[in-house]
């Protein structure tokens, strides 16, 4: 619960400047226009009444620390925490919190929150208590198991505070079948390259404030971003004197702020990649020392590079040959203290993989690899096992269980089951097949992700749906029971489940909090809910934790601090991590070194043998190579001239927090609208695709794909080139906002064949609805 000491009323008001302060900022970095009126909503003297306390904010995972006042059981102020890892750019810098994690107050005591559990019965949804749904869950659950297998069973949860979930669908319920965010759904391609070559899926974050030279590619750093520490990290690398330079399609503002904007061509990244590689070869400003002793097939890659002239990919790119040289020279010349920062600009089309390899392999070659100033080798908290702490054998009761598309001769036409196993795209096919049949669903809407017709479908077939979540939707109004679950501020919570990366660059450090406030309503904390669950199963033996804060003691086994120690400095650095660690450790590859080639990666191996059976006129090889646009994903034609792609708006994480009032308006106000009149997303479309249609900002467009339609309102806007539309993720059908279009309801299903990353660029055309 909150603390209370003498300097409260101090801090209080320091707070809320620094909220009214950081939120401005968050602002300008959000590209808003207006002014926020949250400083005269504010009660001033609740506020130098309040108590403090802690949180780790959870709206988007990424833990930023935070400074919560709490006055009578009401949260009435937010804000970051100085110095924090992860809301701040370092020790003695100023925390601060993006419009996401401000609205966590709003969401706290937000009354359309689901406060109580349901069950279903006669197909309806009735309230329950607590035992009862837990009972209930379970014996729907020993009965798909006994029926059909426990592996028809998909668990489906993203980022819990914990991974208990893991322990009780995998573990002990002995289901193979899980299907989580950064795989599938969000920078999928590049996930699977980064990892395969040797760097890593975190490795797309830059030791920032060591750069001399940052490429922020098909990244809009200052809008779309892991923390606060890193638009404040690229900030403060400009003033030391970095260069900035964005690749992207659109004027981002991350682009405004740039040195040098590309504005590349959509999907066409593999080819300035393998360009600047010739460049770096031709000029012989690779590292040469580190390419020898540490990289494996560099020669095959310099024969790949050896045509890719920076003329060869301005037919591609669109951009000047002059300029492909020059970025290729300058980052050269900067590494090792040049980092790309890359994440789902590259990773969510269906060449993706093959085009983030080609983007990785500039890594390789100028060796900024865990050196200052490029990318990192980030090291967690040497947390324990707890259940290793309590030696409790746990059973593994998936183990040997053969996952569906590993199993069934159907899914031989799925390349990437041999990386990536199970992904999000076939999941209603494989309901249709009888091969899953339920789903356990957390922190989660799968209806926002990709072939959302096949999945509103697949929810209705599908035989037991359980679902943690803190709002109605189309997925709870489906599930069979629906947990409501507490939000982070309600519960006592340790940061295991973010990955390392942070404005601390040489130092691991750990952060926890205690519940700022009780759990609104009949909620409980995710923990409780799994424990809940697996007793009503039998399983309490393997769960003898009673509350997450006890579970959070024993995973500090290893670490000089206790739970509430860590809680109540909010955070805790611990020792330091040097560079160059693979010096010690090699690569986690198959040959212990950074891959150009991935031919020794066996699985990765059979994936492109089998793209290259299916596929006609492709002709892939395990090494970064051109793959171009409309090879696997669509591509625009007459019929659908358009690129349509879904963005993220910095006000909303995971398509849920569009019910809050603040952040709606706050996304309306950005586009020079209100809220009240239209509560949905907008498509952004440039002023000469609208002229040509006679659309204005304001107007209901339909977009129209071979798929489908959506009606959605029209922002004109030069933001965004010709020929390009998007909309922002997470409203429309399906979602808890439904005013708006959800960007997938006219998605086909289509996939990088090699990852399974969902495509999420789609031809399309728009028209003014009503109109011809
Ligand atoms: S970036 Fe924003 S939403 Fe994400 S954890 Fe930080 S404050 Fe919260």
């Amino acid at each position: 619960m909150s603390k209370s000491n003498a300097g409260e009323v101090a801090l209080s008001r320091r707070s809320l400047l620094k909220v009214s302060g950081a939120t401005l900022g968050a602002m300008s970095l959000g590209g808003c226009l207006g002014v926020l009126d949250d400083e005269t909503d504010r009660d001033l003297d609740r506020l130098s009444d309040a108590e403090v306390a802690y949180g780790n904010c959870w709206m988007c995972h990424h833990a930023c620390g935070q400074e919560v006042a709490v006055n009578d059981g009401t949260i009435v102020d937010i804000t970051g925490v100085d110095g924090h890892p992860r809301s701040s750019a370092g020790p003695g810098r100023e925390g601060t919190l993006c419009p996401k994690g401000l609205a966590e107050m709003e969401k706290a005591h937000d009354p359309d929150r689901i406060t109580q559990p349901y069950i279903r019965e006669d197909g309806e949804l009735r309230q329950a208590d607590w035992d009862e749904a837990f009972e209930y869950a379970a014996t729907r659950l020993k009965a798909l198991d006994e029926q059909y297998g426990a592996e028809t069973f998909l668990n489906a949860a993203s980022w819990a505070t914990t991974n208990l979930h893991e322990i009780v669908w995998g573990n002990l319920y002995g289901t193979p079948e899980r299907i989580g965010r950064g795989r599938h759904v969000c920078f999928g391609g590049a996930h699977l390259s980064g990892n395969l070559m040797g760097v890593g899926a975190d490795m797309r974050f830059v030791d920032y404030q060591n750069a001399d030279y940052i490429i922020a590619w098909g990244r809009n750093l200052f809008e779309s971003f892991a923390g606060q520490w890193e638009p404040k990290g690229v900030l403060e690398a400009l003033d030391n004197g970095a260069k900035l330079v964005v690749v992207d399609p659109q004027h981002t503002p991350t682009a405004q702020k740039a040195d040098e904007w590309l504005p590349i061509e959509p999907r066409t990244d593999g080819a300035l990649a393998l360009a600047m590689g010739h460049v770096i070869v031709e000029e012989n400003l690779y590292d040469e020392a580190f390419v020898e002793e540490w990289t494996y097939g560099f020669e095959r890659y310099r024969e790949e590079v050896a045509d890719k002239t920076p003329e060869w990919a301005s037919e591609r790119t669109g951009l000047e040959p002059g300029v492909i040289r020059q970025i290729a020279v300058e980052f050269a010349e900067a590494a090792p203290a040049a980092g790309i920062a890359l994440w789902t600009g590259v990773g969510q089309y269906a060449e993706s993989q093959k085009a983030s390899q080609a983007v990785f392999a500039l890594n390789g070659l100028v060796g900024n690899i865990d050196r200052p100033g490029g990318l990192r080798f980030w090291r967690g908290p040497p947390f324990s096992n707890p259940f290793e702490v309590r030696d409790i054998d746990l059973p593994n009761n998936a183990a040997g269980k053969t996952p569906a598309l590993r199993k069934y001769e159907e899914y031989e036409k799925y390349p990437f089951r041999h990386t990536t196993g199970i992904g999000h795209n076939q999941i209603p096919e494989m309901v249709e097949n009888g091969h899953i049949r339920g789903m356990y669903c957390h922190y989660d809407n799968p209806l926002t992700d990709g072939n959302t017709q096949a999945w509103l479908e697949a929810l209705e077939e599908m035989e037991l749906i359980i679902t943690v979540d803190a709002y109605w939707n189309e997925l709870t109004r489906h599930a069979d029971v629906v947990f409501p679950e507490a939000i982070q501020l309600e519960k006592d919570t340790l940061i295991d489940y973010a990955p390392a990366w942070s404005a601390y660059h040489e130092n691991r450090w750990v952060s926890a909090s205690k519940a700022a406030v009780e759990p609104q309503g009949n909620t409980k904390p995710g923990f409780d809910i799994l424990k809940g669950i697996a007793e009503a199963m039998g399983w309490g033996e393997y769960i003898p934790w009673q509350s997450e804060a006890e579970y959070n003691e024993d995973m500090l086994a290893n670490i000089d601090y206790s739970f509430e120690e860590v809680a109540q400095e909010n955070f805790v650095i611990l020792d330091e991590f040097g560079y160059e660690q693979w010096k010690d450790s090699g690569f986690s590859t198959a040959t212990g070194k950074f891959q150009f080639y991935l031919d020794e990666e066996d699985g990765y191996r059979r994936s492109i043998e089998e793209v290259d059976e299916q596929v006609p006129d492709v002709d892939l090889h395990t090494g970064p190579q051109w793959v171009p646009p409309g090879t696997f994903g669509d591509t625009p034609d007459g019929e659908y001239p358009l690129h349509f792609y879904d963005t993220r708006a910095v006000f909303f994480a995971f398509g849920a927090d569009q019910v809050l009032d603040h952040p709606r308006e706050q996304y309306a106000r950005k586009h020079g609208l209100a809220s009240e009149e239209y509560e949905g997303n907008y498509l952004v479309m440039n002023t000469a695709d609208a002229d040509e249609r006679g659309i204005e900002t304001g107007d209901m467009v339909t977009v129209a794909t071979e798929k489908g339609d959506g009606e959605v309102m029209a922002y004109v806007s030069e933001r965004t080139p010709p020929g390009f539309v998007t909309a922002e993720f997470g409203f429309g059908q399906g979602n808890s906002k439904e005013d708006g279009m959800n960007t997938m309801i006219v998605h086909d299903g289509q996939t990088d064949p090699i990852s399974s990353q969902v495509d999420r660029h789609i031809a399309a055309e728009v028209r003014k609805t009503g109109g011809d």
